[in-house]
């Protein structure tokens, strides 16, 4: 302490103060004691003021005739700080109002009023996006009712309008199926081709409608009596087609002969008219060989047919049998 005079010792103690402040400052610290007390004995320490560094340590070393001077100086100091604080809050209140600005830009991008807009707008889109759904439903609706429509109209082209049995166009595309099915599995198939005998003498004796009307009782009392798995087209004038899946040459005869007789035993009766009568159906069949194709297994069914109309009508003819039946 003898090696500087007290003036000297103030103006070092003022030196190191403000720069101790001007760091606390600078790193955004506030002025207060342990954080100026730190920065100051740093300071001290850096410059050299040991003499500084003993009075931190043991400030009873000062006689009581330098306060007054150091008082002084800590007058000084303090304004100093007023200053220090000054800029500090100076720049503070700077970033306060950058802030500010930042936000005022924030709204001024999206202003209020635009958040409405924008909340409006998705709002009608909502309500957009709600009648575009009623749409697409109501659109589905349509298709599914125009699907429906061509469903049916495509099933109209595969039914005999007269007898409402499937018609040759089913049967074209059902046979080739049926057929791949049967050779693919291994599996029995046979067809019956039947045709109305003398059917014109009908048309001829009582006329067209009656005709028809023999082709439509014909029809029911097929359909009314084969299987479930059995598929009946009418496959011609007043020719019928009986498809038997799984079912052998031998049984589909019995079939035959069965359904035959049913129509044989019935009575076209027309009481309005006055008249009634029978008729009788010939058949031909053919079972699936491997070769077959649909039309050569028709074609083996039509010439059973023609063997049966040629042996005298009223029997059938075709598979395992070289001889016809009336039986
Ligand atoms: P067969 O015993 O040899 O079979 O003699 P058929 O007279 O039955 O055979 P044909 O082929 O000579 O005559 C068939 C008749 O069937 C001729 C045709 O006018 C008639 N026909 C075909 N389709 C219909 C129809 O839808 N309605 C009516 N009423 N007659 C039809
Ligand atoms: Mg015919
Ligand atoms: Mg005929």
């Amino acid at each position: 302490m003898a090696d500087i005079d007290k003036k000297e010792l103030s103006i070092r103690i003022a030196e190191t103060a403000r720069e101790a402040l001007k760091r606390i400052v600078a790193r955004g610290r506030p002025p207060i004691p342990p954080f100026y007390s730190e920065e100051f004995r740093q300071v001290a320490q850096e410059r050299g003021y040991h003499e500084l560094l003993e009075l931190l340590n043991d400030p009873k070393c000062l006689g009581e005739e330098d306060f007054p001077q150091l008082i002084a100086q800590a007058g000084a100091i303090l304004l100093a700080t007023k200053d220090l604080l000054n800029d500090l809050g100076q720049s503070t209140s700077e970033r306060v109002e950058a802030m500010e600005r930042s936000l005022g830009k924030m709204e001024a991008a999206v202003p209020f009023e635009d958040l409405e807009a924008i909340l409006r707008e998705v709002e009608t889109l909502k309500s957009h996006n709600q009648a575009l759904k009623e749409e697409v439903k109501q659109a589905q609706e349509v298709i599914e009712n125009q699907t429906r429509e061509i469903e049916k109209l495509r099933e109209n082209t595969r039914i005999d309008y007269l007898t409402a049995l499937l018609n040759r166009r089913a049967l074209d595309e059902e046979l080739r199926n049926e057929i791949h099915r049967a050779k693919r599995y291994d599996l029995d198939l046979t067809v019956a081709m039947f045709d109305i005998d003398h059917f014109k003498n009908i048309n001829d004796t009582y006329g067209h409608i009656i005709g028809d009307e023999v082709l439509k009782g014909v029809a029911r009392i097929l359909r009314e009596n084969i299987r479930e798995v059995d598929r009946l087209y009418r496959y011609g004038g007043e020719e019928f087609l009986l498809l038997m899946p799984h079912t052998s040459c031998r049984d589909a005869l019995k079939v035959t002969q069965r359904l035959r007789k049913l129509v044989s035993e019935h009575l076209f009766s027309f009481p309005d008219r006055g008249f009634s009568f029978r008729i009788t159906i010939s058949a031909g069949l053919a079972e699936l060989d491997r070769d077959d194709t649909p039309e050569s297994l028709l074609d083996r069914a039509d010439v059973a047919l023609y063997a049966a109309k040629v042996q005298g009508r009223d029997r059938t003819c075709g598979c395992l049998y070289s001889d016809c039946t009336n039986q």
